[in-house]
């Protein structure tokens, strides 16, 4: 038996975004670049790609740019917006609980003489927004927020960081990879002038996702070559990628509240469950302004990476939030940033479930879980 509990790590494709991209791997093929009839063709699929997604996401056709990860998009936005906008100040703002591929991108930044400070989030992984507006320098040129984070589920203010962005004339980029379909998406709302997605935290395919650009903004490339996507992202379109995430999303806000419903009863039947069976736990953030498919929880005395481990033999999947390898086990910067007590540290799991999940799955899930961490806490040396 296999039981997939990390759907905030990658989602199974939907069958119905496979059968729509199976096309594009076969008579579909022409290179979307090409002048001829077969290359125009998939052309005119790109933009009208373009068009549902920017409907969905309430924002502009134009303004997509698309990628092969949320990765390369948060590269491009971060590094491609701080480099061509060097004139106008060599500050920016990260909050402090952002994807590596964000803390990456800044960090490299520091080498080209650029500078930013982290935004702290309070004991629930929600950015201070007091402290937000005091970082704000007269140089500031960005502020990159997350939606939703990928360890705890934290949802962020958007529309008021939007807001104090704006009245600061300050740039605004949201990394809303794993904001599908938790949150309505709203570009003009939220105030966003750059956002990020994957295609396959949503039951789309693996190696596609976007950067949305707000084209009134100078950006500077990262892959550049043959001038696609205005010059702003080099490289043959990957048709099937880019076909797949347009109908994965259009499936996602069709069908978002029986799947929010069913993946909230779920989690929380889970949560009162193990709870009930398992003591000496704590939750990592809040229950309510948290994504209804997401659990964080903390098992005092015992390493995340055990219970995984223990639990992938028995065929059950999670994450830790933790970036660990047997040379180096690292406390999660997330975590680390919500100020948890030390003696908790090291010990969290991520629960996140998703549209294959059942209650059967549960009940499974929940007394391997409990025998687990009954047969680890024997042996731990901390408790
Ligand atoms: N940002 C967040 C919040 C994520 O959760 C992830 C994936 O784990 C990424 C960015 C990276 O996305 P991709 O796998 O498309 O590179």
């Amino acid at each position: 038996m296999q039981i997939y509990l990390d759907n905030a790590a990658t989602t199974k494709i939907d069958k119905r975004v496979l059968k729509k991209m199976m096309p594009y791997f076969d008579t579909k093929y022409g290179n979307a670049s090409s002048i001829h009839f077969m290359g125009q063709e998939n052309d005119i699929k790109i933009n009208q790609c373009k068009k549902d997604i920017a409907k969905i996401l309430h924002g502009q056709a134009d303004n997509i740019i698309f990628t092969s990860t949320a990765t390369e998009a948060n590269n491009l936005i971060i590094k491609g917006v701080m480099r061509a906008n060097s004139d106008k100040g060599k500050h920016f703002l990260i909050s402090a609980i952002e994807h590596p591929c964000v803390l990456a991108s800044a960090r490299e930044l520091l080498d080209e003489g650029f500078r930013f400070d982290y935004i702290p989030v309070d004991k629930n992984g929600v950015v201070l927004l007091e402290e937000l507006k005091k970082k704000i320098k007269p140089d500031t040129v960005l502020i990159s927020v997350m939606a939703v984070n990928n360890e705890v589920g934290s949802i962020q203010p958007m529309e008021e960081i939007g807001k104090i962005a704006r009245s600061k004339g300050v740039y605004f980029h949201t990394d809303a990879v794993q904001a599908v379909p938790y949150l309505k998406i709203n570009i003009k709302k939220w105030g966003v002038d750059f956002l990020s997605l994957s295609a396959h935290k949503f039951y789309g395919p693996q190696g596609v996702g976007l950067a949305y650009v707000n084209k009134d903004v100078k950006i500077r490339p990262i892959i550049v070559g043959g001038g696609q996507e205005n010059g702003l992202r080099a490289g043959t379109y990957n048709m099937a990628g880019i076909v797949g995430m347009t109908e994965a999303l259009k499936l996602a806000y069709a069908e978002r509240s029986e799947y929010l419903k069913k993946v909230k009863e779920l989690r929380d039947y889970f949560w009162k469950e193990v709870a009930k069976k398992i003591k000496n736990i704590r939750l990592n953030g809040d229950l309510k302004n948290r994504v209804p498919n997401n659990l964080n929880i903390m098992f005092e005395g015992i390493e995340g990476e055990a219970i995984l481990i223990d639990l992938s033999v028995s065929g059950i999947y999670v994450s830790t939030g933790s970036a660990c390898s047997a040379q180096n086990l690292k406390v999660s910067s997330v975590i680390t940033a919500m100020g948890i007590d030390k003696k908790y540290m090291n010990s969290n799991v991520r629960f996140s479930w998703g549209r294959y999940n059942n209650k059967k799955e549960v009940d499974y899930v929940v007394a391997k879980l409990a025998k687990t961490v009954e047969r680890l806490r024997k042996f731990s040396p901390i408790r």
